[in-house]
C-alpha cells in the first residue's frame, strides 16, 4: 500500500496500463479498497474502461468485492457503463448471485435519481417571476373568457397578489418588483426599471432609498440567499 502511494507520489500515471486491467480495475477486482482509494486520491479515472473488461465497478462486482463497490459508488462512478459483452455491473452482480451488490447498486441509482429530481425542482423553482407579464396574461384571459367578463381591475390585482404572495416567501423565486414598495409598473404601463441587490442578486429595488429602508428586513434573507447560491 505504502509502495503504491510512493510510486504515485513520484509521478506515475494512475491511469496507465498496457495490461487487460487498468490499475484501478485490477485493484477493484482483487478487493484492494485501500489501493483503489489511493488511486482515486491521485486522480485515477474512476470510469476508466479496461480493454476487454469494463470499469472498476464491473471488475469489483465480478470479484464480489462489496467494500470496493461501496467505495466506487460513493465516489460517483458511472453505474450504467457496459463491458464489451454489453453487460452492466448490475447484470454481473445478478448473474453471479451477489445479491448484496445488486441491492447496493439499485440503492445508489435510486439515491442519485432523487438527488437529480431535487436539483431539477430547485432550479425550476428558482426563476424570475415578472408580475407585469402575469398581469398581462390575467387581463388577456379576462378579455377572451366570457366567464371572467365581470372581472375588474381590482380582481386582477387581487389575483396577481395571491400568486405573488407565496412566491415572495420562497427562496427560489426572484420577483421583478421593488422588495420594499412592491411596485413593478411604470405609470405609462411599462416595466419599471429596478436594480438588484448586489449581494444576493435575488431581490430588486426601485430606488436607493427603498433599498436602504428595506435592509433591516432583508439582511437576514440576503445572507441566506447568498449562502444558497454558493452551495448550488
Ligand atoms: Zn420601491
Ligand atoms: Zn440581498
Amino acid at each position: 500500500m505504502k509502495i503504491v502511494e510512493l510510486i504515485l507520489k513520484h509521478g506515475a500515471d494512475p491511469n496507465s496500463s498496457d495490461c487487460q486491467f487498468k490499475p484501478i480495475a485490477a485493484a477493484a477486482n482483487n478487493g484492494h479498497s485501500d489501493v483503489v482509494e489511493c488511486l482515486l486520491k491521485f486522480k485515477a479515472n474512476i470510469d476508466e474502461i479496461s480493454p476487454g473488461r469494463g470499469t472498476a465497478l464491473i471488475a469489483a462486482t465480478m470479484g464480489g468485492k462489496e467494500e470496493v463497490v461501496a467505495l466506487l459508488l460513493a465516489n460517483g462512478c458511472n453505474v450504467e457503463t457496459k463491458d464489451p459483452m454489453f453487460r452492466t455491473a448490475a447484470d454481473h452482480a445478478a448473474t453471479n448471485g451477489f445479491t448484496n451488490i445488486v441491492d447496493m447498486i439499485a440503492a445508489e441509482v435510486e439515491r442519485r435519481k432523487n438527488r437529480d429530481d431535487k436539483l431539477k425542482t430547485l432550479s425550476m423553482e428558482k426563476r424570475t417571476v415578472d408580475p407585469f407579464t402575469i398581469k398581462r396574461s390575467l387581463m388577456a384571459s379576462m378579455a377572451t373568457n366570457p366567464s371572467h367578463s365581470d372581472m375588474t381591475n381590482q380582481n386582477i390585482d387581487d389575483k396577481l397578489e395571491s400568486k405573488l404572495a407565496p412566491l415572495r416567501q420562497s427562496p427560489y423565486s426572484i420577483i421583478n418588483e421593488c422588495s420594499k414598495c412592491k411596485k413593478y409598473e411604470c405609470p405609462d404601463n411599462g416595466n419599471l426599471k429596478l436594480s438588484k441587490c448586489s449581494a444576493c442578486l435575488s431581490v430588486f429595488y426601485c430606488c436607493k432609498e427603498h433599498q436602504a429602508e428595506d435592509w433591516f428586513i432583508h439582511k437576514k434573507r440576503c445572507k441566506m440567499l447568498k449562502k444558497m447560491a454558493a452551495n448550488v
